[in-house]
Formats: structure tokens, sequence, C-alpha cells
């Protein structure tokens, strides 16, 4: 067989793979599902006209969130981005701080460290989780960092390195334990962006719940939907008030009169948001099961498939398998970029991993760990199809 047979041949093989799982139509990354009380709850927005930022589907939204996630607290934002900022603002992050936050992840980690004016820090990811390489991260950190007054400092740069932000990438949970430990350790606040892990668990306790605080969102492309919006999970009560009040323009209460006690922000969600949050999240269990249920028929394609692998849950989590991802194999990582074109070319949305954020022009010269596992990852990840609705399931009434 001559190679370009051979390459034809691995490359129609993934595709037929994922067209066993989808059908032969186009086939989006990730679409919402609007099949539960959306329309009702939002008419009834319209109806009363509380459709901003006063009405009870807020208050309802984040009390469902905390009951779910086993959160003392959850506070209803813009979204997950404002979330992040603010969660890292109540953590002590400020100007010329450094917080260490995974390269392979979505630019609103590191843009809500520079809104604080801290430094993001780059740390690289493994194949295990798809999260933080800890024991490296460990080794490094004993190398590059000295205590001083219990505070972690980077010797480059002699800046505080005062927190970490794991990610749960695609749904699956990060070694919240080892995660844990290292914090700990090193004396870092530990922040949780769980934007993409709602429903997701390690040990049996939800993602988000295990730092002093975490990150959800709510945007469009994510398991559960208000449109735009995110939340702030913590079980601190005095930080879950200070959270509030940031994020209602730090006005403080009063009949009628406009005091506002500090420069707070504008990111409180608004009631037609939560609305529809409140419907979509009834459902959330549902999309939970359709998406676990898709990876398994993924898996059972990509089995026989010699060349890469199918990601699966790690060890003691479940996982909300947000977006379904295969893995090459390194001598197979010249074939990613003609999977992406040519199965795009025929209507089915296959993605590339975000570029490693250390690579983007706003990042170039932060500072950053050895990366290789991230640039490793990066070379060979292909997302595919995830929507709940391609496992075809339905609801229990
Ligand atoms: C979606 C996402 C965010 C931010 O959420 P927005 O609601 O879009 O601001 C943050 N981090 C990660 C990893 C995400 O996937």
């Amino acid at each position: 067989m001559n190679v370009q047979l051979a390459d034809q041949n691995f490359v129609s093989a993934v595709i037929g793979a994922i067209q066993n799982v989808t059908g032969s139509q186009p086939q989006a990354l990730h679409e919402p599902r609007f099949d539960g009380n959306e329309k009702e709850y939002l008419l009834d927005c319209i109806t009363t006209g509380y459709v901003s930022s006063v009405g009870p589907y807020v208050d309802l939204f984040e009390s469902k969130l905390a009951e779910i996630t086993g959160a003392r607290h959850a506070i209803a934002v813009v979204n997950g981005t404002a979330a992040l900022h603010i969660c890292l603002l109540l953590a002590g992050v400020g100007t010329g701080d450094e917080v260490l936050i995974p390269a392979m992840s979505f630019i609103a980690t590191a843009n809500a460290v520079t809104y604080c004016g801290a430094t993001a820090h780059f740390i690289d990811s493994q194949e295990s989780d798809l999260g933080i390489n800890v024991q490296k991260l460990d080794e490094y950190l004993t190398r590059i960092s000295y205590k001083r007054n219990g505070l972690v400092i980077n010797k480059l740069t002699g800046s505080i390195i005062r927190a970490i932000v794991p990610m749960h990438c695609f749904g699956h949970p990060s070694n919240l334990t080892d995660i844990e430990n290292l914090a700990k350790k090193y004396n870092l606040v530990l922040i949780e962006d769980a934007a993409e892990s709602l429903g997701s668990t390690f040990r049996g306790k939800h993602t988000g719940t295990f730092g002093a605080l975490g990150a959800i969102s709510f945007n469009g492309n994510k398991i559960v939907t208000t449109g735009g919006g995110g939340a702030i999970l913590t079980d601190s009560d005095d930080l879950a008030s200070r959270a509030k009040h940031l994020t209602k323009t730090a006005r403080v209460a009063h009949a009628w009169d406009f005091i506002h006690d500090e420069v707070g922000f504008n990111y409180r969600m608004p009631n037609i948001n939560a609305a529809l949050g409140c419907a979509q999240i009834e459902n959330l269990d549902f999309e939970v099961e359709s998406k676990r249920s898709l990876a398994a028929k993924y898996r059972r394609a990509f089995e026989k498939i010699e060349g890469l692998s199918f990601v699966t849950e790690p060890d003691n989590c479940k996982s909300n398998y947000w977006l379904q991802t295969i893995i090459l194999n390194k001598d197979f990582s010249k074939y990613k970029e003609e999977i992406l074109r040519a199965s795009n070319q025929i209507g089915i949305s296959t993605r590339p991993v975000w570029k490693l954020l250390n690579s983007l022009p706003p990042y170039l010269k932060n500072p950053s760990m050895d990366l290789s596992g991230s640039a490793s990852l990066e070379r060979r990840i292909i997302n595919l199809p995830s929507s709940a609705k391609l496992d075809g399931g339905k609801k229990n009434a």
C-alpha cells in the first residue's frame, strides 16, 4: 500500500467513525436543546415585565445551582469570564501578583487574571485527564520559588504567586486531591475554572466546590445555557455576600437613594437569562446522561481504529462529557489538519483545542514553565460533534 492511500484510509476511517454515531448530515460542535419549560418561563418574564435586574428567576436559579452543586452559595453573573474575574478579586489577586493557569485553556482564564492587574503564569497539562500536570508543577515551583512570610515568591520575577486556577477541560475533572495538596504546600488560593464542568464530579463532589471559589459558564455552547451567563460558587458566607455586593455595582441597600461604597461591577445576571437557566437546569441530568451515552457510542465506534484514543472520564470521576474528544497518537498527529479540513468540508464540525495561551499576542511575554505536554496535546486533540441530541434518547416524562 502506498503512503498516500494509507493516509487517506486513516482520515476516512476517522470520519466514518464519527458518521457512524452522528449520521451523515451536517452537525454543529454543540447545540443547545430547548425542550423543557424555556418558553413558559421566558414568556412569564415578558408578561410580568421583569426582564432585567429585578425578578424572581435569579434567586430561583441561584438556589437550584447551590442545590445541584452542593455549594453553600451560588451567585449568578453575566458570563463565566465575569465570574472568574470576581473569584480572583475576592481571592485577593491584585496588581503585580502571578496566578498559575493552564496554557491549554480558553483565553477567558488568562483575561480574568489580567483584569485584576495580575500576570497569568502558564503551566503544563497532562494527557491522563487534560488537566494540570501536578507532579511536574511541584518540581517546577520547588525550583523557581521561595517562601517569605508564608507567601510564595517567584525567584525570577520577584512577584507573589497568589493563586492557582485548574480548569476542568471539556468537562473532565482534574485531579482535585493532588491540586488541593499542592495548593496547601505552596500556600496558593485555589479557584476552579469549572466553566465547562457543570454536572461533573470528582470523588462524588461537584467540580467548582473544592476551592475557595469556583466559576461556571452558561454561554450558548455550554451544557446549560442562559444565553450568556455565569455563576460564582463558594461555601463562604462572607465571600458570597462580597460577591453579591461587588456584582451589583456595590450599591448599599436603601429604599430610594444611590449609595455605592466602592468601585463595583455591573455583572448581575438579568432575570430573563435566569429564567432560561431555570428551565435548562431542570433538564441537566438528562443532558449529562445524553452526553455520557453519546460518549459510549463514540468510544465503541473508535475502538477498532488504531492511531488514536477516545477520551474517557478519569478515575474516580463522573464527567459531563461536555465536548467529545479524540487524541491522535504521536505518529498520527500529521493527520490532524486533514481530518479537520475534510470533516468540516462536509459539515461535520470538528475542532482543534484552543491555541496555547502563551502563543497568543497578548500573552507572549508572560512567565511559563516547560509546556511540552500541552504542546503535544495541542498537536493531537480533535473535538467531535457533541450535541446531546445526537444521542437520540428520550427524556423520562
Ligand atoms: C466558556 C469558558 C469560560 C468563559 O465563559 P464565558 O461565559 O464565555 O465568559 C471560561 N473558561 C473556560 C475554560 C471556558 O470554556
